[in-house]
């Protein structure tokens, strides 16, 4: 039997995931399972699913639990930037990684993928517009360009955001998911760490990568051919398909994982997204572009502005100034280890910082 290492197993993804082994939609015996906060809950899942846990605390006893309990593939399911030395952990003990933590990508970036190779590991993306467009790929390689859905927010056309609160900013209109993207999902950094992590999963330039507002996020990412056709990926919102499919990868047929999509009163529309009503979504483009430390420095920017906007300390309006502003600063540095990626991320969380305590 395929054999999981489940990394961040408390959280939205983690317990979808548990969800589906629960259901058998998912045929894998689990080895271990890592999380950073809720013990209780942890402990009741190793109970569950007979196998060993830790909570995560520091970086060398989580190398340990990762070697000791190697399996076929790791699902990493932490969130924000720890999720990356996990990431690299998995991968040079030689495991499949079916990635749900995005900031591996936009901050590993090419050391990522150059550990992948090193290792011979292969990483399975998890975020639902990579999934769609990973399979969307198989078989028609040449795509003219990639087409991300975003689903636009709670707050799409709204003008006067200035006292929103956290709660109001992470209740998203069709995904039930962690805080940290909810928030991103309403301001549409979250679309932007994704555009950046489509860049370096597929080898994109920015300009090569659309994005279009779907508000039923049922179109989970399209390919544009060079003969203007587009391929589309649909099914329900459901994160469990984008899960089983990439722990699954093609071993098994898969049946009924979610719903089957009726179309009877489906509407599916799409529309343009404005750069001045989402300044984060084209700061990350201009990341992508430069590349260097730039995606480095957004990640940071935002994790560290919205953890502030989340404590109360800025508005929601300040999220996207001080994002801006640091990607003003030169982020030229050139990235070719774990540790410069580390360098650059306290870099940029540092003058985050300074600038959401200017905003108290
Ligand atoms: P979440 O906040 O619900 O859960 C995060 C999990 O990670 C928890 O189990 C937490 O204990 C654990 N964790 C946090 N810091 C850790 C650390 N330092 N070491 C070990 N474990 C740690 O988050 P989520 O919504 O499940 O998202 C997880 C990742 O998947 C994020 O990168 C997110 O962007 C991505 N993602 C999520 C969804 C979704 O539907 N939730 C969809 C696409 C991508
Ligand atoms: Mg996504």
């Amino acid at each position: 039997m395929r054999t999981l290492l489940i990394l961040g197993a408390t959280g939205s993804i983690g317990t979808t995931a548990l969800n589906a082994v629960r259901q058998k939609k998912l045929d894998v015996r689990i080895t271990g399972l890592v999380a950073h906060s809720s013990s209780d809950r942890l402990r009741a899942l190793a109970e569950e699913f007979s196998c060993p846990f830790t909570l995560n605390t520091d970086s060398s006893s989580l190398r340990s639990f990762i070697r000791a309990n190697r399996a076929d593939i790791a699902l990493n399911a932490i969130a924000g930037a720890a999720g990356l030395e996990a990431s690299l952990f998995c991968l040079q003990e030689g495991m499949d990684l079916a990635l749900a933590n995005k900031e591996s990508v936009v901050m590993g970036g090419q050391v990522l993928f150059d550990e992948a190779k090193k290792n011979k590991a292969r990483i399975i993306p998890v975020d639902s517009e990579h999934s769609a467009i990973y399979h969307l790929l198989k078989g028609r390689p040449d795509a003219e360009s990639l087409v991300i859905t975003a689903s636009g927010g709670p707050f799409l056309g709204r003008g006067d955001l200035e006292n929103v609160s956290p709660e109001e900013a992470a209740n998203h209109p069709t995904w039930k998911m962690g805080r940290k993207i909810s928030i991103d999902s309403s301001t549409l950094a979250n679309k932007g760490l994704e555009v950046i992590e489509a860049g370096f999963l597929f080898n994109m330039p920015a300009d090569r990568i659309e994005v279009t507002i779907h508000r039923q996020s049922v179109v989970h990412s399209m390919v544009r051919m060079k003969d203007g056709s587009v391929y589309a990926q649909l099914s329900p919102p459901d994160m469990t398909l984008p899960i089983v499919s990439a722990v699954n990868d093609d071993r098994q047929v898969l049946h009924e994982v979610v719903r089957p999509l009726s179309f009877s009163g489906l509407t599916l529309t799409f529309q343009d997204w404005d750069r001045t009503e989402f300044p984060l979504l084209a700061l990350a483009y201009k990341a992508l572009e430069r590349k260097k430390s730039y995606p480095v420095a957004f990640n940071a920017a935002d994790e560290v502005a919205v953890a502030a906007f989340c404590d109360r300390k800025i508005r929601y309006t300040d999220i996207a100034r001080i994002v801006s502003a640091v990607m003003e600063e030169d982020w030229s540095a050139e990235i070719t280890s774990y540790e410069d990626i580390i360098v650059q991320d306290r870099l940029a969380r540092l003058k985050a910082g300074q600038l959401c305590s200017c905003h108290i």
